[in-house]
Order: structure tokens, then C-alpha cells, then sequence
């Protein structure tokens, strides 16, 4: 892409190239990835702060690229989302994860909520309704068993079908979390309205937070908001056992980070499910 006497575009055009290719390159294989069973999912254990037992968990996805290797959520998610193909993706996930969590109640062991990650945009457009329905009978899980995570964009559009949705869900025994809670627009006068069981905040706000005050007076006040309008708070990504003994003494109902587990593969996750099990 050579111009004569342009020589920004002569600069440019190569890297913008490359980042494009790649894009498309992991949009291509999206669909080939779901059909070949490149997808897993990874389990992170949630514990409670008053026990320290293990009360949920978590499920994420993860890529196993036949050429690239590991590719991580934040790779390929925000593809998928701006394609559509989240639709699809959700489907598998919302699948494999209640059947998971089934067959390790059916193996005898600790019955925990599994949470799995909804994309905003399954409420505006896809049929998330029938989705579910049909996951929890293919897979006869119990709606109490299942906990949907969804951020706070979500409100940001058609908040009559997101309402509605939610509600519907509700119906059902279903819980709802809202995800990486003040990372974006505030909404709590909107979660006043809804429904919701609990609130999980950012990793932002835990990391570092018994050696800054500012932080943790915020954090005080939004758990005692939260806690206010009934539901739960989860604390995200607590790494250090003096963010987990702060998380604590601020009130979180239960705590989720590296401290306790990495997400772990299925077969690992069940090792750990079992020691909790026989307890
Ligand atoms: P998220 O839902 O906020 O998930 C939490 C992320 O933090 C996960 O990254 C998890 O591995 C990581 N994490 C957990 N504990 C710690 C910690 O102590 N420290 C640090 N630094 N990180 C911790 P992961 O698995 O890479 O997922 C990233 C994001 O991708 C998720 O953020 C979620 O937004 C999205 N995602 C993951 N799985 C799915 C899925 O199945 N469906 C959809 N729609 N989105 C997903
Ligand atoms: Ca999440
Ligand atoms: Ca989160
Ligand atoms: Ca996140």
C-alpha cells in the first residue's frame, strides 16, 4: 500500500493490517471453535465470608485455538458481541455449565449455585427466554442452581424487555448477580427496582484496599447501600489474605480471587468439590 509522498499512510497501513487480519482471523474461527469443541470452561470456586466454605461458583470460557494456542475471554467476547455470534456462544455455555453442575450433584456431591457470564445483548435481541427454558430441561438442573451475571451496561438500553427478562428469570428460581459493579454507569436507583440477589464488585475496588482509606470508606458505603436494598455482595479478584480478612470486616457476604482458587478445569474443580463434599 505504497503512496508516493504520503508517507504516514505508507507508516500505517501495515501494523493496522496485521490487527485487522487477526480480528478477522479469530471472528472466522468463532464458528469453527464451538463445531470442533474448542471451547471449555473453567470453574472459580465463590466462598462465604462468614463460613469460608465454598457456596458457588463461577464459570468462565476458555479457547483452546488449534494454531494459537489459549486465547483469553477478553480476546474473542467483544468479537463475538459485535458479530452476534455471542448468541451462540452463550447458548453452549449456559448448556455445558447447568449440565456440569448437574452431573457433579448427580455424582453426590456439594449442590452450589453455578454463575454463568450473559452477554447485554442476548437481552435486547436474541430469544434468552427460550434459551434458558430449553437448557434447564435439557440438562434438568434445578433454577436454584443457576445464578445469570450480568453487567450494569445492560440497563443502558430497552430497560422495559431487560426488566421484563429479569423478572422472568426471577419467576423461575433463576438469580441474578450484576458483574463488575461500579465500573460503569451507577444504576442503583435502578437495581432498587429489580430483583437482584447480589452485587459483585469490581477487582478495582478490593485491590490494594486495606492500605487506602479512600477507597475502603467507598467500598463501606456501597456495602451498606447494597446490603440496604437487601441483596448480597460478592467481592472480585481478592489476591491477598489482607484484602480477604478487609473484605470482611467491611460485611461482604462472600469473597472470589486468586487467593482461594484460580478457575480450575472441570476435572480439577471436582477434586475440590469433593474435599468440600466429605467434609
Ligand atoms: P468477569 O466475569 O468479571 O470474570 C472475572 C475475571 O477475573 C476472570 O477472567 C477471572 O479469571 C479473573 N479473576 C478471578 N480472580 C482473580 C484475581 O484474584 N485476580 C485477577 N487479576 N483476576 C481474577 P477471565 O476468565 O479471563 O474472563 C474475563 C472476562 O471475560 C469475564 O470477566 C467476562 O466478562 C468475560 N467472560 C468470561 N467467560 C465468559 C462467558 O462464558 N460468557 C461471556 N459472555 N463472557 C465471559
Ligand atoms: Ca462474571
Ligand atoms: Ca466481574
Ligand atoms: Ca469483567
Amino acid at each position: 500500500a505504497k503512496q508516493d509522498g504520503d508517507g504516514l499512510f505508507q507508516f500505517y497501513v501495515p501494523q493496522l493490517a496485521t490487527d485487522l487480519e487477526e480480528k478477522m482471523r479469530l471472528e472466522n474461527g468463532l464458528h469453527k471453535a464451538l463445531r470442533d469443541v474448542q471451547f471449555s470452561l473453567h470453574y472459580q470456586p465463590k466462598m462465604s465470608a462468614e463460613t469460608g466454605e465454598l457456596c458457588g461458583i463461577e464459570a468462565l470460557i476458555r479457547w483452546q485455538h488449534p494454531e494459537l494456542g489459549m486465547i483469553p475471554p477478553d480476546k474473542f467476547i467483544p468479537l463475538a458481541e459485535k458479530s452476534g455470534f455471542i448468541l451462540e456462544i452463550d447458548r453452549w455455555v449456559f448448556h455445558e455449565a447447568c449440565r456440569q453442575n448437574k452431573a457433579w450433584q448427580d455424582a453426590g456431591l456439594k449442590k452450589i449455585p453455578v454463575s454463568v457470564n450473559i452477554s447485554a445483548r442476548h437481552f435486547y435481541q436474541g430469544s434468552l427466554k427460550e434459551m434458558i427454558l430449553a437448557g434447564l430441561n435439557e440438562t434438568g438442573i434445578e433454577p436454584q442452581y443457576i445464578s445469570i451475571e450480568i453487567t450494569e451496561g445492560v440497563f443502558m438500553q430497552n430497560i422495559d424487555r431487560v426488566i421484563e427478562t429479569i423478572l422472568f428469570l426471577r419467576s423461575l428460581g433463576i438469580q441474578i448477580s450484576i458483574d463488575d459493579f461500579g465500573t460503569g454507569y451507577s444504576s442503583l436507583n435502578k437495581l432498587q427496582l429489580l430483583p437482584i440477589s447480589d452485587v459483585k464488585l469490581d477487582r478495582s475496588f478490593i485491590q490494594g484496599i486495606s492500605r487506602d482509606e479512600k477507597k475502603s470508606s467507598i467500598v463501606k458505603a456501597i456495602i451498606e447501600l447494597v446490603h440496604s436494598m437487601n441483596m448480597k455482595v460478592v467481592a472480585e479478584g481478592v489476591e491477598t489474605a489482607d484484602e480477604s480478612r478487609y473484605c470482611k470486616d467491611l460485611r461482604c457476604d462472600e469473597l472470589q480471587g486468586y487467593l482461594f482458587s484460580r478457575p480450575l478445569p472441570a476435572g480439577q474443580f471436582e477434586d475440590m468439590l469433593r474435599s468440600q463434599s466429605s467434609e
